[in-house]
């Protein structure tokens, strides 16, 4: 092989190896859905909260937000800020069903799902269900579907690591997409303010502010000894962001049920033999799947839609824990054998594998305890003290 095309090669497989992740962050969430289901609200001063002495903003709308309103603040403080403030109770179970929405959307592109709060979420689409090469594209995608499912609007960030693609949902808010690509992270980052930094709240960012850090280049320019002196544990992080790295793995706290796959034919298809080079291949890519997730399931489910959009579904299970094409094989043909296709051409063909191996069932970790968005329920936040973020919703 010649060495050009073996660079070339390995040029690509170290691009294929890199990690596609997108933050989705909601706009101005729990105001957003008051104002959706009280118009009465649109355009004004909203601030979600309990209207009282000792009472919290959780998140502002951002008209509250001009005058200074944000979100952990005290809604007494707030409404001096902005004295037409209107307050509005928590509606939190509404706030819950739109963040189900909201997964499952997310859902119907990865598994790999990191919610940091409610309305905040990591996605690994490095691999996808959807097979789409280009993040962006899911991004666009999850935001037009959230804007119709919801009538809210969310902010996406794509980049090759959690930090980045953090820091790009904020960067465009609201009804935000920004794509920080790998070549041009470090040039990103040189011009990012310190106070859009992950992790740096604004007590961070004072103390950044009088070492002379005001920037991701003047970060850049110090030691990671003098980093960690000065910030404790988050010195090394900080110093890792400053040069676009940041390997942590979107942690997901999902519990996979299935493993499956399926096709849309371009046309109909109800000659046997066609059936069965479809089933065959259809089989291989369930191989193949079962293959990449280690699913271990002892049910067989078969999905046959027509042509006119009727659907039935069939299942087999067995004893053994379904992994080899000499096992799977046998039984999806047996399974095609009860379809009668004859009369009703197939436009769907679909396989699964589910009841998974009985595992105790896990905690849920990274679930979210409080409802005040921009926390943050990360080690990292409790290394300083001061590495607090308000955050914006
Ligand atoms: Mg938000």
């Amino acid at each position: 092989m010649k060495v050009s095309s073996y660079l070339c090669r390995r040029k690509r497989d170290m691009e294929n190896e890199r990690r596609k992740i997108i933050h989705v962050d909601m706009d101005q969430f729990f105001a957003a859905v008051e104002q959706r289901d009280n118009p009465d609200l649109l355009g004004k001063p909203v601030a979600v909260g309990y209207d009282g002495e000792r009472g919290v903003v959780s998140t502002a709308s951002y008209e509250a937000r001009r005058f200074g309103v944000h979100s952990a603040q005290s809604v007494m403080v707030a409404k001096r800020l902005c004295p037409d403030l209107i307050i509005v109770p928590g509606h939190y179970n509404k706030y819950k069903e739109v963040s189900a929405q909201i997964h499952d959307i997310f859902h119907d592109y990865t598994d790999i799902i990191e919610p940091l709060s409610l309305d905040e979420a990591f996605l690994d689409v490095t691999s996808n269900k959807v097979d789409e090469e280009l993040a962006v594209n899911i991004a666009v995608d999850i935001k037009r579907r959230i804007l119709e499912e919801t009538q809210l609007t969310a902010s996406a960030g794509v980049s090759y690591c959690k930090f980045l693609a953090k820091v790009a949902s904020d960067y465009r808010k609201p009804d935000g997409l920004c794509v920080v690509h790998p070549d041009r992270a470090l040039d990103f980052i040189a011009q990012l303010p310190i106070e859009r930094f992950w992790l740096v709240g604004r007590k961070t960012a004072e103390r950044m502010h009088r070492l002379g850090i005001h920037n991701g280049y003047q970060l850049r320019q110090f030691s990671l000894q003098y980093l960690t002196d000065k910030f404790g544990k988050a010195g090394q992080l900080f110093y890792d962001f400053a040069r676009g790295i940041d390997d942590r793995p979107v942690v997901t706290d999902w519990v996979r049920k299935s493993v499956g796959c399926e096709h849309t034919f371009l046309k109909d298809i109800s000659r046997r033999s066609e059936v069965t080079i479809e089933l065959y291949h259809t089989v291989l890519e369930l191989l193949e799947r079962i293959q990449k997730t280690q699913f271990k399931g002892h049910t067989l489910t078969l999905k046959v839609k027509f042509h006119d959009f009727t659907q039935i579904t069939r299942s087999l299970t067995v004893n053994d824990i379904l992994m080899e094409k000499a096992q799977i094989l046998p039984l999806a043909k047996q399974l095609m054998r009860e379809v009668d296709y004859a009369q009703r051409p197939i436009r769907l063909l679909g396989l699964s594998v589910s009841h998974a191996e009985v595992e105790e069932e896990k905690p849920l970790h990274g679930q979210v305890e409080t409802w005040e968005e921009g926390y943050l329920p990360f080690e990292e936040m409790k290394v300083s003290p001061d590495l607090s973020k308000g955050g914006s919703a």
